[in-house]
């Protein structure tokens, strides 16, 4: 495969971007080789500098769940541009796209819209410490939220400890007031509110983690979640950025109906351009700048770009959308633990709704420890394999895949063929 014009742009972009890319996980820096710069999509369909076509199933990380370059979508913003991209005032679309996300998620009663899902949880976590007057979070290892410094904390070694900072830059006294709490255990969690309960402004969790690979909530956890928030007046932020209008037309709220005090939304919302929301109850959104006093606002907030792709996306999900994407799923996963299984490569399938990934060791995964255990290097092998064959697989073993509605039967034959061949690759290594 030639990778001619990858290469060279990616040695300008170390020239004037960090590490050459704008997010990280991008860099290949988990895999090694060559980082592909993508010029077109359509459909499943990726299509490099190169001339590389690849079936992708990153799908920019979610929000594709169309597929790329949808008409409807297209039709959307093309109409929308011509109106012209930014005001700087309140637009007719943006309360179109509240209404929709009001109606499909019912512990939403009101709605912001913000930029990206890390305003979206940094701005719910301010509303949460500004409603309660109380200034301690508690979040999960493994559980991203984004790059919010409070929320970029690392579990120490005891069960309920105090942040540590997961990066230079983020203050020993941003992660002091951040719990963090291994994912699936009560225990932990009572224990933290036995300690610390008149303290905690909220608890923030994925609604399904799928940031460290897809570990999805033992049953009734998510509902715990909400006993304790709810027995100690701290309030329940569930975010959904990554869930949200993909598992299913309410998100995961759809499969496991806890009722968040805050939820939030990102990704498939705004339909491949930048828009994501926080909302939650009357009562507690009402605290808001203008009608209350936590501030919280943006230049490009409720974009009409990104409100008219995000509303179209929405308005295209329609019950075949999801049954497509549900059965997909289920087959690629399948078709990959098989290939695997049957050249003996230690993996577990994860699924969740219609949420996979696949971790490289012997045993289920529950938390983020079990995440960690996984052998990385044969993910490399198999992820190279595939890339090679013209699959375009997320560049670390710790990401869910992610298909779309526009994955039909010839971009999954293509996955099918080259699955045996990186299974072989993968076990090689795993064999070592
Ligand atoms: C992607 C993601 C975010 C961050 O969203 P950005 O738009 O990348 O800032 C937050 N939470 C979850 C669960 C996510 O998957």
């Amino acid at each position: 495969m030639d990778t001619e014009r990858s290469q060279t742009l990616f040695d300008r972009a170390c020239q004037v971007v960090p590490g050459g890319v704008n997010s990280p996980v991008r860099a290949f820096g988990a895999v090694g080789g060559v980082p592909r710069f993508m010029v077109s999509g359509q459909g499943p369909y990726l299509t490099d500098a190169d001339g590389n076509r690849y079936v992708d199933l990153v799908c920019s990380w979610g929000p594709m769940i169309l597929g790329h370059t949808h008409p409807q979508v297209l039709d959307a913003l093309q109409e929308a541009a011509r109106r012209g991209t930014s005001f700087g005032t309140a637009t007719p679309g943006e309360v179109e796209l509240a209404e929709e996300i009001v109606a499909r998620v019912a512990p939403v009663e009101r709605v912001r819209l913000v930029s990206s899902g890390t305003e979206a949880t940094m701005s719910a976590v301010r509303l949460a410490r500004g409603f309660t007057g109380r200034s301690k979070v508690v979040k999960f290892a493994g559980c991203y939220h984004g790059h919010v410094d409070a929320l970029l904390a690392s579990a120490g070694s005891g069960l309920v400890t105090f942040g540590l900072p997961d990066t230079p830059g983020v203050t020993g006294a941003s992660a002091a007031d951040t719990i963090v709490l291994p994912y699936n255990a009560p225990e932990a969690v009572s224990e933290a509110f036995a300690r610390y309960g008149a303290e905690i402004a909220c608890v923030i969790t994925e609604a399904c983690p799928a940031n460290m690979g897809v570990v999805p909530p033992a049953p009734g956890f998510n509902a715990a979640l909400r006993g304790f928030c709810t027995e100690h007046g701290a309030l329940l932020i569930i975010d959904e950025v990554l869930t949200g209008f993909r598992v299913s037309a309410s998100g995961w709220y759809g499969l496991d109906p806890v009722d968040a005090d805050l939820m939030t939304f990102g990704k498939v919302m705004g339909g491949g351009l930048p828009a994501a929301a926080f909302g939650g109850k009357a009562e507690v959104m009402r605290l808001l700048a203008p009608e209350g006093p936590v501030y919280q606002a943006g230049t490009l907030s409720g974009n009409p770009l990104a409100v008219a792709a995000g509303l179209a996306t929405l308005r295209a999900c329609g019950p075949e959308v999801y049954a497509r994407l549900d059965q997909v799923a289920e087959t690629v996963g399948r078709l990959a633990s098989e290939a695997l299984a049957a050249e003996g490569v230690p993996h577990q399938l994860q699924r969740a709704g219609n949420l996979f990934s696949i971790f490289f060791g012997p045993d289920a995964v529950t938390d983020f420890a079990g995440a960690r255990r996984q052998n990385t290097a044969v993910y490399s092998a198999f992820f190279h394999t595939m890339l090679d064959q013209g699959v375009y697989l997320p560049p670390s073993a710790y990401e869910a895949w992610f298909l779309s509605a526009a994955h039909d039967d010839e971009a999954v034959e293509r996955i099918a063929q080259a699955l045996p061949v990186a299974a072989k690759a993968a076990a090689a290594v795993a064999v070592q």
